[in-house]
């Protein structure tokens, strides 16, 4: 049995900023507005649902909340992107422009670049490290991802939770 999520209606949706690595428009800092759709297989349990839906809303919006708002900075090359901590401030040197930003205001994710690719295996992810230690990891099968960025780009991977 599958149960879906849908992003933009059931308000799993977070904006934030970033600057990619290259010419054009988005070599300049700029928003999206993310919304994330999330399926899941899995078995029914003895009150006859596979998935808590209140708790999995609930997880997801977690994650959600730590993009909030947020500039995003990944872990380019030295070569593409330099980044120095002074007085509590990023200072990033990327596209040959330097931006200096309060630490509080940036979400430093551990992942290889801010391509829509790698922001969607982050999510799942993290999304999959919650649902392994709750109670819905003895329901369920696997659960699908879909990360949109706008524009009508999204990505989608499916994690095995079996
Ligand atoms: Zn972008």
């Amino acid at each position: 049995m599958i149960v879906e999520l849908i992003g933009k209606e059931a308000g799993l949706t977070f904006e934030c900023i970033h600057v990619v690595p290259g010419r054009g428009d988005c070599s300049r800092m700029h928003p999206h507005f993310h919304y994330v759709n999330v399926l899941v297989d899995g078995e029914f349990d003895d009150k006859r649902r596979i998935v808590h839906l209140y708790n999995l809303k609930a997880i997801i919006k977690r994650i959600c909340y730590t993009f909030e708002d947020k500039i995003l900075v990944a872990d380019y090359p030295e070569i593409i992107q330099r980044i120095a901590v002074e007085d509590s401030h990023y200072r990033i040197e990327i596209n040959n422009k330097s931006y200096f930003i309060p630490e509080a205001d940036v979400f430093k994710i551990k992942i290889p670049s801010l391509n829509i690719e790698d922001l969607t295996v982050y999510f799942a992810d993290e999304l999959a490290k919650d649902l392994k230690n709750s109670e819905m990891s003895n329901t369920l099968n696997y659960f699908e991802v879909v990360l949109s960025e706008g524009h009508g780009q999204r990505g989608k991977i499916r994690i095995d939770l079996k």
